[in-house]
């Protein structure tokens, strides 16, 4: 512990995001001392549960702000189905406190153990994004902490363009302290859910575009080892909100429980994982998919990851990286691409891999889905020919009008970030009102020169 400012307590501390790829040292601040620290250090930013893969919530040298000290704010008003929390609880938190009153969060990712700061600066979709869009899209109300002072921001006053340069903007606005969200009603605290295992991609993509129309959740994992005509092979889950009267009536009293669960795996120096039992993992994983239709919690349903505290101590000390992108309808044919070039890439070993459609695109200037599809798949950091593979992958993506997730990147080249995110100076142009000298700074922000007028590096 070091306390070189009398009165700002700071914890030097090696940080990484949830793939451990690249790690820096910062001094780590308590929220308490947001207003100080932000007048006081060159770079700051904002950090939650640091469930972003790369490298966007740390800044090398500089200061980060721990948003889950933010002092507990939780104001449910049940009549409106409105809720109002600091910006450091965790999702998992607020179910926690909403479900058993039957109430469910808008939109929940893929781990409920995420603040609702990080899900408002990612903008984070959810298996419902077809039907119901980006997290951002029920936030009524944000307060922003930035250089020139605090900020009320909505999405539809004289500060919306504030507001939207926040939503999916990484932190780089300024440090998000309470926000304001509405809640969907739920009569249980169950997903009556549909599961099928499809032979190959053709039919997966199929299903997923046909659950779409009739279930508020979709979703489908798809098989990136098999080979020939299973090429693709996967399985899909589809679902809504299980009502009352669809659970037995000797379970009725129990069905507004929530109980994730959890345990963890030692701190050991895991090996990273073979290719065969990838292999392995896969097959099981198909195979053990029992289609059909069931009632199931929403931990299984939603945030079946969550059960295991640090799976990602499994890809061993190199870490692994998640790339994620999205791309408009007519490019289907990049699906298949990626997952053949990936799987075909020497020391490649593409392990989880989710595949989901994207409804309408929302208003955030840095947000990521676009209509289309999205694909995302786990690599464990493996030699310089994946390197090569996603840089090529990459430039089809920005061909195809298509974009990478910035939540979950630690590599894309720079030069292609314009292309994805067209709206990119309009964002720079805001955040350089609030925060005219820069003192938001990330490692994200530096490696992709985010918050730089830099044209010189954009290539035609
Ligand atoms: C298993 C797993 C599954 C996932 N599934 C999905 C998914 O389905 N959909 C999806 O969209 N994402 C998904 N993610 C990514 C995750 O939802 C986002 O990265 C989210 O931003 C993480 O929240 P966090 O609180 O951990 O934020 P951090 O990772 O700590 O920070 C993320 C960004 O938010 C900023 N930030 C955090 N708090 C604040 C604040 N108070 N004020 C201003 N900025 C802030 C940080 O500066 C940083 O730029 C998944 C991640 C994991 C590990």
């Amino acid at each position: 512990m070091i306390t070189d400012e009398p009165r700002v307590r700071r914890q030097r501390r090696s940080l990484s995001g949830w793939g451990r790829t690249c790690p820096s040292v910062a001094d780590v601040v308590p929220a308490g001392s947001a207003d100080q620290t932000i007048a006081a250090s060159p770079a700051v930013i904002a950090r939650g549960l640091g469930r972003s893969y790369g490298d966007a919530a740390q800044s090398a040298g500089g200061a980060v702000l721990d948003a889950t000290s933010l002092p507990r704010v939780f104001e449910l008003d049940e009549s409106s189905a409105v809720l109002r929390v600091d910006a450091g609880i965790s999702l998992e938190d607020i179910l926690r406190r909403i479900i058993p009153l039957g109430f469910f969060v808008p939109v929940t990712p893929g781990t409920s153990r995420v603040t609702v700061g990080g899900a408002i600066a990612s903008d984070v979709h959810g298996k419902n994004h077809h039907k119901d869009g980006s997290f951002a899209n029920h936030v009524t109300e944000l307060t922003l902490l930035t250089p020139t002072g605090p900020r009320r921001l909505r999405p539809d006053d004289e500060s919306a363009p504030f507001f939207w340069a926040t939503a999916g903007g990484m932190g780089l606005t300024g440090f998000i302290t309470e926000a304001t969200i509405s809640l969907q009603r739920v009569e249980t605290g169950l997903i009556a859910s549909d599961t099928t295992r499809e032979p190959d991609l053709d039919a997966v993509m199929q299903r997923l575009v046909d659950v779409d129309r009739s279930s508020g959740y979709s979703v489908a994992w798809v098989d990136g080892l098999a080979k020939g005509r299973s090429f693709g092979r996967g399985v899909v889950n589809s679902g809504d909100h299980a009502p009352l009267d669809a659970i037995q009536p000797d379970q009725r009293p129990t069905a507004r429980r929530y109980d994730p669960g959890v345990v963890s795996l030692p701190p050991l120096p895991y090996p990273q994982p073979p290719g065969i039992a990838m292999k392995a993992f896969n097959e099981l994983w198909y195979r053990a998919s029992r289609p059909g239709h069931r009632v199931e919690s929403i931990t299984s349903f939603f945030h079946p990851l969550d059960a295991l505290a640090n799976w990602n101590l499994v890809y061993g000390h190199r870490g692994f990286l998640q790339w994620q992108f999205a791309v408009p309808d007519g490019n289907e044919s990049l699906i298949a691409e990626s997952l053949q070039r990936l799987a075909t890439t020497d020391g490649t070993r593409p392990t989880l891999i989710v595949l989901k459609r994207f409804g309408a695109a929302g208003r955030g200037h840095l947000s990521f889905p676009i209509p289309g599809w999205t694909l995302a798949v786990d690599l464990p950091v493996n030699g310089t020919a994946l390197r090569a593979t996603l840089n090529d992958l990459d430039a089809k993506v920005v061909a195809a009008g298509g974009r990478l997730y910035l939540a979950k990147d630690s590599r894309v080249r720079r030069e292609l970030i314009p292309h994805m995110y067209p709206r990119l100076d309009e964002w720079r142009s805001l955040r350089n009102e609030l925060d005219p000298d820069g003192r938001f700074v990330s490692d994200l922000s530096r490696r992709l020169h985010l918050t730089i007028f830099d044209q010189e590096h954009v290539t035609e």
